[in-house]
């Protein structure tokens, strides 16, 4: 992979995950997982059973069908997340493209750029620390430790709603409540927030 995994993921937080329903995020990241994350090529045959299979598990995937595997593909592939190839008695090929190279992503990156290279503290590596330790590497929204695996930058004011990257507006944040945070303003955000770091505490005292 040419770009950091961590700068794919971010993408997909920032700018992807909002254009996509939770089904179509979760089917997304399955095959990216299973393709890129695994061998590092973006191709990946597999059949519609495998994927209900190994993706529909557990009470998220209860009732899933073929037919919605197959919808939810359909859409994914309108969106320009993946291209769909042949079938064979394998299964179909499936091309998982990056973020950055989706039409509807790659736009909102282009018109996001900031102005002025000095003030963005969220593509350069070196001020992307200094905000880190600045927060003292705590996501300023659980609490929780992080490190310089798992740390990300939330736009506090999203994108999508004006934010920019300066630093004022970019705060320490944990991949979890990144993703729960994106593209929301903090007020709509909180509900969401306060039950995951609950259901995080409940899960860490059993
Ligand atoms: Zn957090």
């Amino acid at each position: 992979m040419e770009e950091s995994t961590e700068t794919i993921i971010e993408q997909f937080v920032d700018y992807l995950l909002p254009e996509l329903t939770p089904y179509e995020s979760s089917l997304y990241m399955y095959l990216f997982r299973n393709s890129l994350l695994r061998n590092g090529t973006n191709e990946i045959r597999i059949g519609k059973w495998t994927i209900i299979d190994g993706f529909c598990k557990g009470s998220r995937g209860g009732g899933t069908s073929y037919a919605h595997v197959s919808k939810m593909l359909a859409s994914l592939e309108q969106k320009g997340c993946v291209k769909v190839g042949d079938t064979d008695r394998l299964g179909t090929l499936y091309v998982v493209i990056l973020p950055k190279d989706i039409p509807l992503v790659a736009k909102k990156i282009a018109s996001n750029m900031p102005a002025k290279a000095e003030e963005d503290y969220f593509t350069n590596q070196d001020k992307r620390r200094e905000l880190f330790e600045r927060d003292k590497w705590i996501c300023q929204y659980c609490g929780e430790k992080v490190s310089q695996q798992n740390a990300t930058l939330d736009h506090f004011i999203p994108r999508s709603k004006g934010g920019d990257d300066s630093k004022e507006n970019l705060r320490t944040c944990c991949l979890l409540c990144n993703s729960i945070k994106s593209g929301k303003t903090y007020e709509e955000a909180t509900p969401f927030l306060l039950k995951s770091i609950q259901e995080r505490r409940a899960r860490s005292v059993k």
